[in-house]
């Protein structure tokens, strides 16, 4: 790798990434290439962002003609392909409206705040608390942090917003207590915590939560940040579990490469916003808007039927195998708990020409969706060998 751009990384890019020793130049749908002209294959997607890989002639197509036309007007004039993109949400979830920002976090900042803005008129003006999940990931912000149930990304900024709690997954008891207390507003939940080590919720706790807050009045929002839009074999991984959430905040697979965020609002809290409550300048961006076009008209039932066949492909080539040890997961966000550290396999996995990152102490799988059969085949061979390797 260029030691020059290594170098040149240190000195002038912030250092709150740890990278990969690997210049990736270019790229066609699963396949990366670096500047040595080494090809991977790609099971990584850019963290579950490029739905359709790199370069997709279709998306590449629709973002072009975008550009070509306009690139940007701000949120003061109407654009089509902002309310395309809304329509087509809504229309496939039940979900009311949308408002559209640039990331994950601000997709959930908007869910928290649309959820606090709820409850005050609502419920009690007292009922500002989010109930959160231990192990969860929702965003690197200072409220979405805290809304993150992992201390240790807590301990150096404090102090973060007030208002959350958290509680084990699985644990009723606990969040049926802090709903006794009669300040929640929303339970707040990844169906697959991603960061957290690829792990699904139990469907028994999922029907229980949804059962919570139908009972108690207050508002289901689901991450779907890393889960959504195709990934899990369903268009959203809560329709995976029978949920019907109040919110629904989106965004990385969305954009299919270019930052888009999106918060779906339900029945309850779709006027809950008026004029000025919340806003971004690039949210719903259109050259953005025209990438989430032409994903999202691509995933219909055939195509998530195809992820789920996917899913069956790496569970049999990976059942068995020596050295992987656990397969969690859905579709085609999957965790591989290995006997040997998950950061050498992956890095052997690297050395053979195929890209895998971890999720705490396992290898996370997020190939790209349209992944050709035999790479994907290909790729999971290599995994296999390299988590078997003593
Ligand atoms: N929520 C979940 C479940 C995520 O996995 C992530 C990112 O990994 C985020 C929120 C934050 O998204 P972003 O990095 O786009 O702000």
């Amino acid at each position: 790798m260029n030691s020059k751009l290594m170098q040149e990384d240190a000195l002038y890019v912030a250092p709150t990434y740890k990278r990969y020793p690997v210049e990736i130049v270019s790229g066609k749908g699963a396949l990366l290439t670096d500047a040595d002209g080494k090809d991977y294959i790609d099971m990584c997607s850019g963290i579950a962002v490029s739905s359709f890989g790199a370069c997709d002639p279709e998306w590449v197509a629709a973002v072009t003609a975008q550009l070509n036309r306009i690139q940007h007007t701000s949120n003061l004039f109407y654009t089509d392909p902002c309310v395309e993109v809304a329509k087509i949400l809504t229309e496939r979830t039940g979900m009311k409206k949308v408002f559209f920002s640039n990331s994950g976090a601000e997709a959930n900042e908007c869910a928290i705040k649309v959820a606090r803005k709820y409850a005050a008129e609502n419920l009690s003006p007292q009922a500002s608390t989010i109930v959160t999940l231990k192990n969860s990931f929702h965003g690197r912000t200072l409220t979405t942090l805290a809304a993150t149930g992992q201390d240790h990304y807590h301990e150096l900024f404090q102090p973060l917003t007030p208002g959350f709690a958290h509680v084990e997954p699985g644990d009723m008891e606990a969040l049926e207590r802090l709903c006794d207390r009669g300040d929640v507003a929303a339970v707040m939940i990844e169906c697959i915590q991603g960061e957290g080590g690829v792990i699904p919720l139990s469907r028994k706790f999922a029907e229980e939560v949804q059962e919570l807050v139908r009972r108690r009045g207050i508002l289901l929002i689901v991450d779907e940040v890393q889960t959504g839009n195709g990934r899990t074999g369903a268009l959203y991984a809560y329709m995976n579990y029978g949920l019907t959430p109040d919110v629904v905040s989106t965004a990385k697979g969305l954009g299919g490469g270019l930052p888009l965020g999106a918060t779906l609002l339900g029945e309850k809290v779709q006027n809950t916003f008026s004029f000025g409550d919340h806003g971004s300048t690039f949210g719903g961006n259109p050259v953005c808007c025209a990438g989430a076009l032409s994903i999202l008209s691509r995933l219909d039932d055939a195509f998530l039927a195809e992820v789920r066949e996917k899913e069956q492909l790496l569970r049999e080539t990976f059942s068995g195998a020596p050295g992987i040890l656990e397969v969690s997961g859905m579709g085609l966000m999957l965790g591989l708990k290995t006997a040997r550290p998950a950061g050498e396999g992956i890095e052997d996995c690297r050395s053979r020409g195929v890209i895998c990152i971890p999720a705490k102490d396992r290898v996370r799988l997020l190939p790209p969706l349209n992944i050709p059969k035999d790479l994907l085949l290909q790729a999971a061979k290599v995994i296999c060998e390299c988590c078997a390797k003593a």
